[in-house]
């Protein structure tokens, strides 16, 4: 096996769930393990358990581990992208200053890289996704919380430390909802999928009637499905809408991408988030950044993290360098 054709096994830490898999340079997942994180266990004993996954997913790619050239680790922030560490994630409770690419450097005996989940989604989407062939595409993440990353004029963008792109923080309502960052009115307040469930239950408790208070446990996805035929369930759903479409609408002004990319667990629902969305940043946006644009879902599903981390390690050994990735 050739360096150039050696693929890289890609480690995703999320909040509820590992996934890992082998990633080629065609962007194709093989041996793809999913299991729960059982976060509360601690770093050291979910890292080896993700470790272990990762053994597990090249045998079921029928490689040895001396076949592959390197570790992409993908992560939910905030964490320090040059030092390879998880400074404090916030859907990882005290797990502090974990230096999470060394350990993976010594398992593996192979460079590890750790990259912030959200760009690694964008790097994903932009080489095998809905991005690809485009110059500039953003990607928004709409799941439990969000988050977004950018590839600008070919060139994916990190920030000072590697959490540049968080699009979840862009304010929407001034001194609105209580947002997980401190902040008050931030598009994630409403338009993330935990957040649509709270607003649901708050008007529930308020006495406002609705189908959704016969369920034992609300989720964004029942908040869509009944959206149709429930007074509560549309309003919730339409202000979440209304709020994610104005962050988009800001974020195409500023990047004026070729396309935005919406992905995430609550994309599932599909059309009655998109078209809102498009619609909304079509008649919005400025007229040439709206006319540059496709607002359109993500394609990578929920290997998005593991195709982008391990595209993103492949490049990163090919080029040496994260310095002109992509240009
Ligand atoms: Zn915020």
């Amino acid at each position: 096996v050739s360096t150039k054709a050696a693929p890289a096994l890609a480690l995703d830490i999320g909040g509820t769930k590992l996934a890992v898999g082998v990633v080629g340079h065609d962007g194709v997942v093989s041996g793809m393990i999913v299991e729960p994180t059982h976060r509360e266990e601690g770093p050291d004993r979910v890292i080896e358990r993700l470790f272990a996954m990762g053994r597990r997913s090249i045998v079921a790619s029928g490689l040895s581990q001396s076949e592959i050239v390197g570790v992409g680790i993908s992560c939910g922030g905030p964490l320090d992208s040059n030092a390879g560490v998880l400074l404090t994630p916030l859907h990882l409770p005290g797990w502090v200053d974990v230096p999470v690419a060394s350990m993976a450097a010594s398992a593996f005996d192979v460079p590890a890289i750790l990259v912030n989940d959200a760009t690694a989604g964008a790097c994903g989407e932009y080489r095998f996704g809905a991005g690809r062939g485009a110059d500039s595409i953003l990607y928004l993440t709409i799941s439990t919380g969000m988050g977004g990353g950018a590839v600008l004029n070919g060139k994916l963008h990190h920030g000072a430390a590697g959490n540049g792109g968080e699009f979840g923080h862009i304010m929407v309502h001034d001194g609105g909802r209580a947002c997980t960052c401190g902040r008050f009115g931030c598009v994630e307040a409403y338009a993330a999928g935990s957040a649509i469930a709270a607003r649901a239950r708050e008007f529930i408790a308020a006495g406002r009637p609705s189908v959704l208070s016969n369920l034992v446990e609300i989720t964004s996805a029942d908040v869509a499905a009944f959206a149709a035929i429930d007074d509560v369930a549309a309003q919730v759903w339409s202000e979440g809408m209304a709020a994610l479409a104005t962050a988009a609408t800001d974020l195409v002004n500023i990047f004026e991408p070729n396309v935005l990319v919406l992905g995430g667990g609550v994309t599932r629902s599909g059309d009655i988030l998109l078209e809102p969305v498009k619609t909304a940043v079509k008649r919005d946006a400025l007229p040439p950044a709206a006319a540059a644009v496709e607002v359109v879902l993500a394609r990578l599903g929920d290997a998005v993290c593991v195709v982008g981390a391990g595209a993103y390690a492949l490049d990163f050994l090919r080029t040496g360098t994260e310095e002109g990735l992509y240009a």
